[in-house]
């Protein structure tokens, strides 16, 4: 390998959800955490930029099934697939961000695309897939982003929601709740990447389907620039997954960067903005941050959380 010189080591970091994980779907997780931590740490190593590498380690797992990213999402109430994803350059605050996307395989390159190519910071829906096209990306047909395990998924959500109501009587709030939102029975595996480069640059990137039975329409905090995902190199680089309406009230990702540059270290700060999220809001999910100088913080406060970190010292993935 070409020996590449670096201000300060490389650092990746990666999650594919916070949620109860089935035993069955542990060691998936963990290969597709270990596959995006490998590709993504490759290109820093070559000295690539941290936004490339967050791009590339979200594309992995966009591109594996065992995750609420791309292909085997969670489908809307009508049974669709609609996708959200962001991605943030820390050096310069540039960010690009698509929400309600139907017809595109890998999002996060159209987010890509939105932060390079457009004067504009996010599209949604339509135009969005337009912007995509003209600038290169295939759309596809929807169907394509649709698998079997997921149609069963919503249709045990549908049957579960029908039978709460049937026993409670009509409640509109609660009825238009999705079902992943009542803890216990959580899903939420949207995946995100957070990386330093050698150059000192920071990059963050969130990519999800949103949650199981959603309305159509509907957008997380995923791709909401500090709430799901954000990256300052003055402060720190942030990507969250969990129940996404109290993480937007809370804009947590900033609330947690903004901890880090008030001298907070990553590990407390990750630990506080879980702690803040459950006790405002008693909303659940987990976080991965990382500072300016390569330091770690994770937390989650869901039985698992599938996440790993990628340093010159080798890579570990959880999923604990
Ligand atoms: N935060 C995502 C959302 O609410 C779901 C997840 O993390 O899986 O759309």
């Amino acid at each position: 390998m070409d020996s590449v010189s670096f201000k300060i080591a490389p650092v990746l970091v990666v999650h594919g959800g916070a949620w109860d994980i089935p035993p069955d779907l542990i060691e998936p997780h963990r290969r597709g955490v270990a596959r995006a931590l490998a590709v993504g740490y490759a290109l820093l190593e070559r000295g690539a930029s941290s936004v490339d590498a967050v791009e590339a380690a979200v594309a992995v797992m966009e591109e594996d099934e065992a995750f609420d990213a791309g292909r085997g999402s969670f489908l809307t109430s009508d049974g669709r697939v609609q996708l959200d994803a962001l991605l943030m350059d820390g050096a310069t605050l540039r960010a690009g961000g698509v929400a309600c996307v139907e017809r595109l395989r890998n999002p996060i390159h159209a987010a890509r695309l939105v932060m390079d190519l457009s004067p504009h910071v996010y599209f949604v829906g339509a135009g969005a897939e337009a912007f995509a096209a003209e600038h290169g990306m295939s759309l596809i047909d929807n169907s394509e982003l649709v698998i079997d395990r997921e149609r069963r998924h919503l249709a045990e959500a549908q049957n579960q929601a029908r039978q709460t109501r049937q026993g409670r009587g009509a409640d509109p709030i609660s009825d238009a709740l999705p079902i992943s939102a009542s803890p216990g029975t959580a899903c939420h595996d949207t995946v995100g990447a957070v990386a330093l480069d050698g150059r000192g640059n920071l990059a963050a990137a969130t990519s999800t389907g949103g949650t199981l039975n959603k309305s159509p329409g509907r957008v997380g905090d995923s791709s909401l620039i500090g709430c799901g995902c954000y990256a300052d190199n003055q402060s720190a680089a942030v990507s969250l997954t969990g129940w996404g309406e109290p993480i937007m009230k809370l804009v947590l990702g900033k609330w947690a960067v903004d901890r880090v540059q008030q001298g907070t270290p990553p590990a407390q700060a990750a630990e506080e903005a879980i702690a803040y999220l459950f006790h405002r809001l008693g909303g659940h999910g987990g976080i991965i941050l990382l500072g300016p100088l390569g330091r770690v913080g994770s937390a989650h406060n869901t039985p698992h959380m599938a996440w790993g970190t990628h340093t010159a010292r080798g890579m570990e993935v959880h999923v604990d």
